[in-house]
């Protein structure tokens, strides 16, 4: 069968060169329409393409058909790599501009392809738990810096091991949810503490990676077995309260500072289709222990933006530029020291990479960084200026990897902040 990833497949949709969805992606959400109930899908152009339904017409033998009618990827994500592998090639076959099952079947197509702008798109797994990291040397750095001064800004451990902690499975939102300004406590200058709203709200520029094959409790990973748990990827917003998260943190790092809201994009784009885009991890030194080593090219070259408006702008600026590639610790590195002292993966698992920045001020992944913790307030243009998120601010994420004439993208993480409720007495 054709390699899905060839860059000269083309589909019989009409798919533009920039759009995120061209045959090479396929990337796997949950939808619903307006007659219909939340199911699975696959983006193909400015189409969805309803697994459900192909299901029911018997053209993705290697899965059972309710898999696909399930409101959640995980059903799917269980069957394992060997399944996620034949059904993309399978998916990929059916949308070829040379392939005449679907495209000549009037009433198959009419049935199995929806609009996008007809669907509501869905939280794309039930996120079984949440782990977040801080993998990228020029975030840790500049954090460090920030919080510690240039002298002790990486801890003594960083360079040792992916650092996390674990976060919250249940506020993990899709785009488009808006995001509520958290009350916390907080402790400006020697005065007591007060509990009162977020004054230093901020996104984390982040991509995140969904487990798709669990592992044992006690079981340590090796590269391989490690390689065939990861089903996918999306883009992650790790909003955080940096005024709650400076009083809270020490001695036991973030706590509800990174609990009220994560916001993912809606297509998790398969491991399997992020391949052609491997890229070395960043030399490590020292040499990573044993358990931590990997073979080959184990990050990717995904190209990261977030843009900005406000409630005052008619249309957004774009604040920071990234790339996945910066990570000094890969995904597979981190899943495989998750699960270094035995702590069980489950099917559905969330891990966060942690920040993305680069070595430039306008790769910071975060308003932390940018406004340089508010000593040097970004400007936006038409007078504007920010040192951390404001009411009514609007923030998209996007990313995409760049092959010749195509983009392998991950859509839009998206959200704006509505004011905190009032504070209790
Ligand atoms: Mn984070």
């Amino acid at each position: 069968m054709t390699n899905p990833n060839d860059p000269k497949l083309r589909s019989f949709l009409e798919v533009a060169p920039d759009c995120d969805f061209p045959i090479q992606n396929l990337p796997y959400g949950v939808f619903s329409t307006a007659g219909a109930g939340a199911r699975v899908g696959v983006a193909i152009g400015d189409s969805i393409l309803d697994l459900a339904q192909i299901a029911l017409a018997g053209l993705l033998p290697e899965a059972p058909a309710g898999v696909f009618e399930a409101a959640a990827l995980n059903p799917f994500m269980a069957l394992g790599p060997d399944v996620w592998s034949a059904t993309r090639s399978r998916i990929s076959q059916l949308l070829r501009a040379d392939a005449p099952r679907l495209r000549d079947d009037a009433a198959l197509r009419a049935r199995a392809l929806v609009p996008m702008a007809q669907a509501k798109l869905h939280l794309p797994f039930e996120v079984s738990a949440f782990s977040d990291f801080y993998s990228s040397l020029q975030h840790a750095s500049n954090a460090g810096m920030i919080l510690r001064g240039p002298n002790a800004a990486l801890m003594p451990n960083w360079r040792h091991m992916p650092i996390g902690y674990n976060s919250r499975a249940s506020t993990v939102v899709v785009s488009g949810t808006p995001v509520r300004r958290p009350l916390g406590q907080l402790k400006i200058g020697d005065a007591a503490p007060v509990m009162g709203p977020c004054a230093k709200l901020d996104f984390e520029l982040e991509m995140g990676f969904v487990i798709g094959q669990p592992s044992t409790m006690g079981e340590m990973l090796d590269q391989a077995s490690a390689e065939r748990m990861i089903f996918g990827f999306v883009l992650l917003n790790d909003w955080s309260a940096r005024d709650i998260q400076a009083w809270e943190y020490q001695p036991l790092g973030p706590f509800l500072a990174k609990a009220f809201a994560t916001t993912i994009s809606p297509w998790v784009v398969t491991k399997e289709a992020l391949e052609p885009f491997r890229t070395a991890t960043p030399a490590q030194d020292p040499a990573p222990l044993p358990y931590l080593r990997q073979s080959g090219l184990q990050n990717y070259d995904v190209r990261l933006e977030v843009d900005l408006q406000t409630a005052g702008m008619s249309a957004p600026v774009t604040i920071s530029h990234s790339n996945f590639r910066y990570m000094y610790w890969s995904s597979l590195q981190q899943l495989m020291h998750h699960a270094s002292t035995g702590c069980a993966m489950s099917v559905g698992d969330l891990l966060g990479s942690g920040t993305i920045s680069g070595d430039d001020k306008a790769e910071r992944g975060s308003m932390l960084e940018l406004s340089w913790n508010g000593t040097a307030p970004l400007a936006l243009g038409a007078g504007e200026t920010r040192s951390f998120l404001e009411d009514g601010d609007h923030l998209t994420f996007r990313g995409w990897a760049q092959g010749e004439g195509y983009r392998v993208g991950f859509g839009e993480a998206a959200g704006v902040v509505l004011p905190s409720l009032a504070a209790p007495m």
